[in-house]
């Protein structure tokens, strides 16, 4: 398997998040009933006239600069001709001939190491309708809903640049990232808002010949984008060792079988006849407007990485894992925030939270709701305060997430509370030396171990609520 190196590259289709369509005022609300957010326009009548949605040209600015994408102060936009049931047009508003943005790059990181990755190009397109075969009807009923026809599309085109799995799944969470900080898509795939096409090639490893490429349409989500890699990099494998070759083809990914399939024939002919829009002109920016774009971006996970180190003193390591994900970024940043304890807030997040969202599934935008900053400030002013360990702190945690309780209610409700009351402790240590003799006598050999041994036994007898450096002073005062 390893004597074959994938080349991948990924287009990222994005909604943006406009009130209104591309070309028309219709909404773009999801989940509205099945061709209610239509009109002549996007529906393709004759005669209609698109008129662009300034506010999706800004946000598409905005992406191929954070991008680090050239912009030319002029683009416009070109017709591709296609059929297909859900597009009455017959074509779809995309850019051709001069993209938006072109020659950029994002960094990933895989496994520490940054790399960058080089984005082909950035364009602006609207989206076509969606075919819908009501469940149980067989395969003799189609519907086309065309609320979807004419929304605001982003296409990212990705170069060749990633060799696995790994780095391919890093791209995909580093656009989404910025997108989301960029605050131009809600990125929602259960939505289809995101959505991805992938092509793959293998070669032998170190060949500066790349191999007949693979692309694969249609997939809407990263997992999709993965299985169809890891997949496709086994079936390739395996065709190139028994010394096949590969066609040049366009595959679709078969989710209810886990394979991929070829399209037919007729849907992959790519024929597009391009040409440039006659019903739009091309818009005329002053290099003003893109320097005032650009000095209205947001803060981007880089800088913010940058600025945790600096205001918040925590590693460039840490750092970099918790603004690789906005939700979480935005959520450590409230936390630490809620208790004034940055490097706590930043080792709950990256531990507890983190592996609740992977446990539960959380989406972490959604984090909030999940426990609420201000109760995980809570939890860790509490242990700074010497109310409760680290211990007892996961118990409140996890019951925090499941009542929702404020921390400080659950400690009283619970009996949680710590056990810093010299003379409560010192009874109990006095009965621990009393029933370990052993320990006691080796403890007081200086064996180490027998010394931990009777902490132990102080931590069990409280159920692990004695304050532990309380219990090692009186512990040592008694055996002395
Ligand atoms: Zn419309
Ligand atoms: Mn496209």
């Amino acid at each position: 398997m390893s004597d074959y190196e994938p080349t991948i590259g990924l287009e990222v289709h994005a909604e943006l998040a406009t009130k209104t369509k591309l070309f028309c005022g219709c909404a773009t609300g999801f989940g509205s009933p099945q061709n209610t957010q239509v009109c002549p326009v996007c529906i393709g009548m004759p005669g209609v006239l698109p008129v662009m949605n300034r506010e999706a040209f800004k946000m598409a600015l905005k992406a191929a600069l954070a991008f680090n994408c050239a912009v030319e102060t002029r683009t416009k936009f070109d017709r591709k001709n296609y059929y297909y049931p859900d597009l009455p047009k017959n074509y779809q508003i995309s850019q051709n001939y001069n993209n938006l943005g072109t020659n950029g790059s994002i960094e990933i990181i895989v496994d520490g190491q940054p790399k960058k990755i080089g984005i082909t190009n950035i364009h602006l397109e609207e989206d076509a309708g969606k075919s819908v075969h009501p469940e149980g009807s067989g395969t003799d009923v189609s519907m086309i809903d065309l609320n979807r026809a004419g929304m605001p599309l982003l296409e990212i085109v990705s170069e060749p640049d990633m060799h696995s799995v790994e780095e391919a799944d890093a791209f995909m969470h580093a656009v989404r990232n910025a997108l989301l900080y960029l605050e131009v898509s809600t990125c929602r795939m259960e939505q289809g808002v995101l959505r991805f096409e992938a092509s793959i090639s293998l070669a032998p490893a170190g060949s500066d010949v790349l191999g007949s490429r693979v692309e694969v349409k249609n997939l809407n989500s990263m997992k999709a984008v993965q299985k169809v890699l890891r997949y496709e990099i086994g079936r390739q494998t395996e065709i190139l060792t028994g010394g096949g070759e590969i066609p040049s083809e366009t595959l679709l990914w078969n989710e209810t079988l886990e394979r991929s399939e070829p399209m037919r024939r007729k849907e992959v002919a790519q024929d597009y006849r391009y040409f440039p829009e006659p019903d739009l002109v091309p818009v005329q920016m002053t290099q003003e407007y893109i320097e005032k774009i650009r000095d209205s971006l947001p803060e981007l996970p880089l800088e913010r990485r940058a600025r945790f180190v600096t205001e918040h003193g925590l590693s460039e390591y840490d750092a970099g894992v918790l603004v690789q994900d906005k939700g979480v970024a935005d959520y450590f940043e409230e936390t630490a925030k809620a208790c004034g304890e940055a490097k706590a807030a930043s080792n709950w997040v990256m531990n507890d939270v983190l592996s609740s969202i992977k446990e539960k599934q959380i989406n972490s935008l959604e984090l909030n709701a999940f426990l609420a900053p201000k109760h995980l400030g809570d939890i860790i002013k509490m242990i700074a305060e010497g109310l409760t360990n680290a211990t007892t702190a996961r118990q409140i945690y996890a019951e925090a997430v499941e009542s929702h309780k404020p921390p400080r209610q659950i400690l009283e409700e619970k009996g949680l509370a710590q056990i810093s009351d010299d003379e409560e402790l010192g009874r109990i240590v006095d009965s621990v030396i009393e029933e370990n003799p052993q320990a006691v006598t080796d403890s007081a050999a200086g064996k180490k171990q027998a010394a931990g041994f009777l902490v132990g036994q102080v931590m069990k007898k409280t159920r692990g609520q004695a304050n532990p450096k309380l219990v090692n002073k009186i512990l040592k005062e008694k055996l002395s």
